[in-house]
């Protein structure tokens, strides 16, 4: 008999475990446990070695240690100042312990006379007897074996560890006879020397050894990042075979034209980006191509670029931003960067005309719009700029050849899709635009190909020469503060000006700006009094915005008071301080974007992260402070936040990594990556692997699943 799939197994409900009746059928659902799959995929947290376990006899006082014990006796106090505090009396034979937890009165409920614990703590003397404060408390019951699985439990379901792990017990034995069976083609496992999935089950849930358990976490740890690879190397090729992309040529002068008319030239970055992104324009298939480079490396010039590829070849370019402010900015920039370009018409008495860009926002209305649109649906218009707004019902293209989106982690897949789709509904000849994804927050190589694992990726890894270090402090609290405004003064003094960005206020952009106005009145009538202070936040018009953005930029003002809509794109050279107000309140790319607003001349530049933290501690402020290279600000952040806010855009539920952590398992990744291609890549419909194919359907959801099973 076969052994038993994944989709077996979810069909087996948990109430045929031994031991789970209505009741706990319930506690496990509430938990997200319904059937067998999902009850062997609920791994232990923490592994028990009792082979290791110290005795109390043998306990010195001052380390650290690990003891299984028995509860003896457990009292609940409080304190005259309304603290409770539980002290459990364990032993094991060999002596006696006092555990002691502060403020955690649940302990005397969970701690019942005769169970027994594992307690993981540091052991003191005191009053001439050993005690461990707020130990690390295991529950083991009456689990035997040398290694003792710990699962998530739950206080409110009433679920206990050694209960989970006697259902998993029972379950894995139930399934011996027939097995579990392996997905994953042997062509993969073996050269990585996995073990087989049955092996892996057991021994994650009850191994013999640490090192069985290290190596069972390894293949069901593959096998997550592998599951995940392989949708998304599956949705990048069905991408290249199904649609019909443009071959760009790629031979016209107004690229040439473009790059010799800036005021410097390339960085080697820049031209390698630029020749990896010509490479895919000129090919047939669509490109999908990720641009990755930190705040300042110039990630604008090669957008430019690649927009004029298309232009010189009779196409149309769109970028796409995710907010009207920066979409205005980028269309400021790119107009003042393509100023004076021609491009050739051939209907045009002189044989070329000036270059057309234009904006399309929810903003642009009126005449003004229809005047956009009808250009943009007869080709007169080359060059779009704008939101969302460009995919919306009524936007017609005459031929859309390229298009860049600034994505800065707030598009989706979802939207990308949808701006490639307009191209080709549109486009008279079926073909696909060419896609290039721009990201403003670097994140780190592994993390990247998971998250954007459908795409190529260029990285912009060196910043233009002539940058100047931005020297980045921490002014935490107020006395620290007065010198943050002394250095704004003593900058102005010396010709240069500065940005000071008020505290990002989540809730209401109401609020912020209130608070942002707040801030521009007590600096200008107080700390920078005399020094010429502008005001610039989102809800002003676009046209007060650009007024006070240019007398900021002609040096009519010293200081520039403002919200996050200067995160990105403003660019002014001479301004060298940047100030951030509670700093604590932002997150790490954002800080780092915020400040390579600065540096941006032959001035030396100075960022403050201003808090007012009591504890004096922040680990992103510090961050900060330690580094300025995008990339490595990135692996903290990953760090220090964990995988789930970089797995947004990726898979939820079931498909979700429970084992594997792109933080600590980078090589797991990039060999899983790799398998994927190499699978894919043998049998593109996976049409030999079908057990493979049936648990990415399984496990993955609707959406994934329609691409998958729809090629
Ligand atoms: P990014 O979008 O990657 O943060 P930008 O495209 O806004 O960076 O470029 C930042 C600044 O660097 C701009 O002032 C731009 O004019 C300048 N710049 C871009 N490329 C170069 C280069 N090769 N040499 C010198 N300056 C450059
Ligand atoms: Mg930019």
């Amino acid at each position: 008999m076969a052994g038993l799939t994944f989709r077996d197994l979810s069909e087996i409900g948990v109430e045929r475990i031994k031991g789970v009746g209505e009741k706990r059928r319930a506690a496990l659902h509430d938990l997200g446990i319904d059937s067998v799959l999902d009850l062997i995929t609920t791994y232990p947290r923490r592994w028990v070695d009792r082979t290791n376990e110290a005795r109390i006899g043998d306990l010195e006082a001052g380390a650290e240690a690990l003891v299984l014990v028995t509860v003896r006796d457990v009292v609940k106090r409080s304190t005259r100042n309304k603290r409770t505090i539980v002290t459990a009396t364990v032993g094991d034979g060999t002596g006696r312990l006092h555990a002691v937890f502060f403020n955690q009165p649940w302990r005397e409920r969970q701690l019942r006379e005769g169970l027994t614990v594992a307690l993981f703590g540091r052991a003191e003397s005191y009053r001439g007897g050993l005690q461990m404060t707020n130990p690390i408390v295991d529950l083991i019951g009456d689990r035997t074996g040398r290694i003792v699985p710990i699962y998530p439990q739950s206080e409110k379901a009433q679920l206990t560890t050694w209960e989970m792990a006697g259902w998993v017990e029972n379950a894995l034995d139930r399934c011996r006879e027939r097995g579990i069976a392996d997905p994953v083609p042997e062509s993969v496992t073996g050269p990585l020397g996995l073990v087989s999935r049955e092996v892996a089950f057991r021994s994650i849930h009850q191994p013999d050894t640490l090192r069985d358990k290290d190596l069972a976490r390894r293949r069901l740890a593959f096998d997550e990042l592998f599951r995940v690879q392989v949708v998304l190397v599956m949705r990048k090729r069905a991408l290249e075979r199904n649609s019909l992309g443009i071959r760009h040529d790629v031979s016209g002068t107004l690229v040439q034209s473009f790059v010799e008319r800036l005021p410097y030239s390339l960085t080697s970055a820049q031209q390698r980006a630029i020749e990896e992104i010509s490479a895919d324009l000129a090919a047939p298939q669509p490109m999908h191509r990720l641009l990755q480079g930190d705040v300042g490396a110039g990630k604008t010039v090669v957008a430019v670029a690649t927009m004029l590829v298309a232009v010189q070849g009779r196409h149309q370019a769109a970028l796409m931003a995710p907010t009207e402010v920066l979409a205005e900015q980028h269309f400021a920039g790119i107009r003042r960067l393509l100023d004076g370009l021609q491009v050739s018409d051939a209907s045009n008495l002189f044989g070329s005309r000036p270059l057309r860009v234009e904006l399309l926002t929810n903003r642009v209305a009126g005449a003004e719009r229809r005047e956009v649109l009808a250009g943009l649906a007869d080709g007169s218009v080359d060059l779009v700029i704008g939101t969302h707004a460009l995919i919306q019902e009524g936007v017609r293209f005459r031929h859309l050849g390229v298009v860049v989106v600034d994505e800065q982690h707030r598009f989706g897949v979802e939207q990308r899709a949808m701006l490639r789709t307009k191209g080709e509904s549109d486009n008279p000849d079926g073909t696909v635009p060419d896609v290039l994804v721009m990201t403003a927050t670097p994140i780190p190589r592994t993390a990247a190909m998971t998250v954007y694992g459908d795409l190529d990726v260029s990285v912009l890894d060196a910043k233009p020469a002539g940058r100047t270090e931005i020297v980045t402090h921490w002014a935490n609290g107020e006395l620290d503060e007065m010198a943050v405004w002394g250095d704004v003064r003593a900058e102005v003094a010396a010709g240069r000006q500065a940005y000071v960005v008020c505290p990002l206020i989540d809730e209401s952009e109401k609020i912020e700006v209130a608070s942002a106005e707040q801030t521009f009145e007590r600096l200008r009538s107080g700390e920078l009094r005399g020094l010429r202070l502008g005001l610039l936040h989102g809800r002003m018009s676009a046209a007060d915005k650009e007024s006070v953005m240019d007398a900021f930029r002609r040096g009519e003002l010293d200081v520039l008071v403002a919200t996050t809509v200067i995160e990105v794109g403003v660019d002014v050279p001479n301004a060298t301080v940047m100030v951030i107000l509670d700093a604590d309140r932002f997150g790490i790319a954002q800080l780092h974007q915020l400040r390579g607003r600065v540096g941006r001349g032959e001035h030396a530049s100075r960022c403050w992260l201003v808090t007012g933290l009591q504890e004096g501690v922040n680990p992103r402020v510090e961050a900060l402070v330690a580094s300025t290279d995008g990339f490595e600000l990135a692996e903290a952040d990953l760090e220090l936040r964990g995988e789930g806010t970089i797995m947004n855009t990726a898979q939820k539920g079931r498909s979700d990594l429970r084992l594997a952590s792109l933080r600590r398992d980078k090589e797991l990744v990039a060999l899983a990556r790799k398998a994927a291609f190499d699978v894919v890549d043998a049998d593109p419909t996976l049409s030999s692997q079908s057990m493979l194919a049936d648990e990415l359907a399984l496990l993955f959801t609707a959406e994934d699943e329609e691409f998958l099973f729809k090629n």
